[in-house]
């Protein structure tokens, strides 16, 4: 999707912090991070939002939970960390590119 901000960060057009990339998904720091470590983890290919997921993507979607504990050992969540997917309008979703957010590494989180 040309206008998608997550599509052009996967294209490299806008630049990123990257912790983790694959055929399949990219993931990298959140611009404003709300705990030591925020991540965002994205499929390469362009889906909206958890609302438009179908069936055809129930593998890349169970891929991407497999591979959020692993990235989120390597930065340091051994203790745990949580994972936030806003959704749609009342979700709090700003940016309509799937993404799940992988929140942790201060300690017990404030919120
Ligand atoms: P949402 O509210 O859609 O779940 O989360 C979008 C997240 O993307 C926000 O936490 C926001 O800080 C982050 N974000 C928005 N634009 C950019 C950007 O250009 N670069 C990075 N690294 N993060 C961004
Ligand atoms: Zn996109």
């Amino acid at each position: 999707m040309s206008d998608c901000i997550f599509c052009k960060i996967i294209d490299g057009d806008i630049p990123s912090t990257k912790v983790y990339e694959d055929d399949k998904i990219y993931v990298f720091k959140d611009i404003y991070p709300k705990a030591p470590v925020h991540l965002l983890m994205i499929p390469k290919r362009h889906i909206t939002s958890l609302a438009e997921v179908t069936a055809d993507d129930a593998d890349l979607m169970g891929y991407m939970l497999t591979k959020v504990p692993q990235i989120a050992l390597q930065v340091g969540c051994e203790k745990g960390f949580r994972t936030i997917i806003n959704t749609g309008a009342d979700g709090g979703q700003e940016v309509y590119h799937i993404h799940i957010h992988i929140l942790g590494g201060g300690g017990p989180l404030p919120f």
